[in-house]
């Protein structure tokens, strides 16, 4: 019978853990194919090597996730065309700010049958206004996009340490039974929820409060003024996603893709760990310089995301019903200092 294939776009360090899962997947299940094709932004190592060609010799990510076996049906291609090729389940896991070149370049090589799941966080903003990835994915490929999003450290995973997800889907349960499926793992348990637009939103804006948590870190303000920003950013998040979709549903805030996720890249995440370094400097070496000094080609998501906020908010006119939102952006964008966070983000005045 017919056997799905899988392409995973995208070998960041979320982008091999999601290889690992789905590769360890397709060997046990019938259904699909052995072989996973993983696609790698080239780039060539310290040693001269090529990453794809290291990554396909060692089995390892050597650069974003060294020292974690995938397993050894994950093949690297750096061939983008190449890599989806035959292929009707598409993985989608790159930094946000690289999916419209990503999709222009596949237009017209993808399936018309194939199906599609974010990991990505992050949205797009047009002059037309804010576009999720999995909409933008589904609109430029023609192909239905699902989302994947939770409290989901990559290194934690990639260890196979306990952890749960969330899939958002549109219409169809038995999709997301298949991507649930392909995912599932003994250590990652995923749960299907019938919303797309607010996990995708919930996993998108939570990378907003980490940067706000991160603030506070560096300005040693304690757990207290933490979870009181966590607080807020909840807030925002769930006023922001309802501003934008009157779809979205309240439970999907207690889901994985919602509070599980805030808490975690809170405390854990790289958005959390480069904002508390800003604010230690005062911010007077920029994020895209400690960016490249602490995570080595590893992307933040938050910073872009944050200015992608405002613009919507200033577009609409709403910035000061998100305070927390729009000073992260301001504070990232040196407007205001670090210690901006926690005057401005609950105490500016509010529209009625
Ligand atoms: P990463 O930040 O670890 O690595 C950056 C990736 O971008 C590398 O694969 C690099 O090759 C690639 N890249 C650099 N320049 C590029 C270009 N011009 N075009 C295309 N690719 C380029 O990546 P990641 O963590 O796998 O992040 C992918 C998505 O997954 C992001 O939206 C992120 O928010 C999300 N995510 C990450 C984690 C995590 O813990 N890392 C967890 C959940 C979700
Ligand atoms: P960071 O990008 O801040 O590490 O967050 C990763 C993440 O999205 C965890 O779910």
């Amino acid at each position: 019978g017919f056997k799905s294939r899988v392409s995973v776009i995208g070998s960041g360090s979320w982008g091999s853990v999601a290889a690992k899962l789905v590769a360890f997947n397709t060997l046990n299940l019938s259904s699909f194919h052995d072989e996973v094709k993983m696609w790698v932004f080239e780039e060539t190592l310290q040693s001269g090597k090529k990453l794809t060609d290291a990554i396909n010799r060692t089995n390892e990510n050597v650069k974003y996730l060294p020292g974690i076996k995938l397993v050894k049906n994950v093949i690297g291609d750096p061939d983008l065309d190449n890599a989806v090729k035959g292929a009707n389940i598409m993985v989608f896991v790159t930094p946000h700010q690289f999916i419209d070149n990503i999709c222009k370049s596949l237009v017209g090589k993808v399936r018309s049958d194939a199906e599609a799941i974010s990991l990505i966080k992050g949205m797009e903003v047009k002059i037309e206004g804010p576009c999720l990835i999995s909409t933008y994915i589904s609109e430029q490929l023609g192909i239905n996009c699902s989302v994947l999003m939770g409290a989901n450290l990559a290194s934690e995973i990639a260890e196979e340490k306990f952890s749960e997800a969330t899939v958002g889907y549109g219409k169809n349960r038995e999709i997301a039974e298949q991507w649930v499926q392909l995912f599932t793992t003994p250590y990652f348990m995923v749960t299907p929820v019938q919303d797309v637009e607010g996990v995708e939103l919930c996993g998108t804006l939570k990378n907003v409060v980490a940067i706000a948590a991160g603030f506070v870190d560096g300005l040693d303000m304690g757990n207290n003024t933490k979870a009181a920003i966590i607080r807020f950013g909840l807030r925002e998040m769930r006023e922001f996603c309802k501003l934008l979709f009157s779809s979205v549903k309240d439970d999907t805030f207690f889901e994985s893709c919602g509070v599980a996720d805030v808490i975690t890249t809170c405390f854990g995440g790289r958005n959390r760990k480069v904002a508390e370094a800003f604010a230690k400097n005062g911010g007077k070496r920029s994020f895209d310089e400690l960016e490249a000094e602490m995570l080595q080609g590893q992307k933040l998501q938050g910073v872009p995301t944050a200015r992608e906020v405002y613009e919507v908010l200033r577009h609409r006119g709403l910035l000061e019903l998100f305070p927390l939102f729009a000073t992260v952006h301001e504070i990232c964008s040196g407007c205001l200092p670090p210690s901006a966070i926690v005057i401005y983000s609950e105490k500016k005045p509010r529209l009625p």
